[in-house]
């Protein structure tokens, strides 16, 4: 099978790799889409691998084992590689399993693990079903485009009394724009790429605030009546927008972190938390059993296609990263098999 591999700075090509088998619960699904998330990073930062990726969606190929999926079946593969087994697992919240197993050691190869392929490997449990009306494409967005905000929005229960303010669009804020207007929420938007809040408007942000601007946190309290925004939600990772989000949000309002970020915030206790009376939460990804509320907004949300900027055919991998990194995009999806 053909896999992709950073092989210098700005450099990607499609490698020979040896198929991935099926073992016990461990399926073998053929890719139709791999979205792509992160991995421009390490493309733009020359950090040779030739194991990308953690989105794919396509059909079962290969079970060594009757289990919750038969060959045919198209699935989202989930990500990661969580035990199945512990109290966390076994309730839906795998994202946050401390005893994720190595692929290699369960199936034998080391091939499969990574999505920027042909084929992958995964536990038959974390292969929810693609339903026959919704697309492999649309369904590419039930991993990192909706799936961050989804676990987000259903912590906080954004609905349409609240006005929500989503700090950085990129594909997982725009997944939220796209998750807050279903449900019906007032969408406020901070970010600085004239791009990206073009597309967080067409998506159905109400206003887009410049971060840049030192004025931002009053603007977004003027745009609320001095109130402050119900919920806050922070995709893009960066302090300043994390203290945004605490500033901006009202009274007895709760903000919700999704960016990745490992530089310190500052946040005092008494005036941020206490005589606010706010809520943080941090949220990673969404419950297995809210996959059914992800593929409603995929079929009744009249927006959710507009997520999808780009599909580029898996042979142009070099081409797609250059876009993710040009950060002139929404979702982009490979499409392999062809
Ligand atoms: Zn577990
Ligand atoms: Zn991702």
């Amino acid at each position: 099978m053909l896999k992709a591999a950073i092989t210098g700075v700005r450099k990607a090509e499609l490698v020979q790799a040896e198929m991935p088998r099926a073992r016990d619960n461990w399926v073998v699904v053929r890719t139709t889409i791999i979205p792509m998330c992160t991995e421009y990073k390490a493309f733009t930062a020359g950090i040779q691998t030739a194991f990308l990726g953690h989105e794919a969606v396509g059909v079962v190929e290969e079970v060594a084992q009757p289990g919750r999926v038969a060959v045919g079946d198209h699935v989202v593969v989930m990500p990661l590689f969580p035990c199945g087994v512990c109290d966390l697992c076994v309730a839906g919240d795998y994202i946050h399993c401390e005893h994720g197993v190595n692929p290699a050691v369960s199936t034998g190869s080391p091939e499969g693990a990574a999505t920027y392929a042909e084929y992958v490997v995964k536990q038959d449990w974390l292969l929810p079903r693609i339903p026959d009306d919704v697309s492999d494409e649309l369904a590419g967005l039930a991993l990192c485009a909706l799936g961050p905000t989804m676990g987000a929005l259903e912590r906080m229960q954004v609905d349409a009394f609240d006005t929500v303010l989503i700090t950085g669009t990129g594909p997982v804020g725009l997944g939220g724009v796209v998750n807050a207007s279903y449900r019906g929420a007032r969408v406020l938007v901070a970010e600085g790429i004239p791009w990206r809040a073009d597309k967080a408007r067409e998506l159905g942000a109400a206003q887009v605030f410049d971060p840049a601007d030192p004025e931002i946190a009053a603007q977004i309290r003027q745009a609320t009546g001095w109130v402050g925004v119900d919920a806050a939600l922070d995709c893009s990772g960066t302090v300043a927008a994390e203290r945004l989000c605490i500033d901006a949000v009202r009274r007895r309002g709760q903000v919700a972190y999704v960016g990745e970020c490992d530089q310190p915030l500052e946040v005092r206790i008494s005036p941020d938390m206490i005589r606010k009376g706010i809520s943080i939460h941090g949220s990673w990804h969404y419950n297995l059993n809210l996959y059914p509320k992800i593929v409603q907004v995929l079929r009744n949300a009249p927006n959710a296609a507009k997520l999808i900027s780009h599909i580029l055919p898996f042979a142009e991998v070099q081409k797609a990263l250059e876009i993710c990194a040009s950060h002139e995009c929404a979702k982009v999806l490979l499409r392999a098999g062809v």
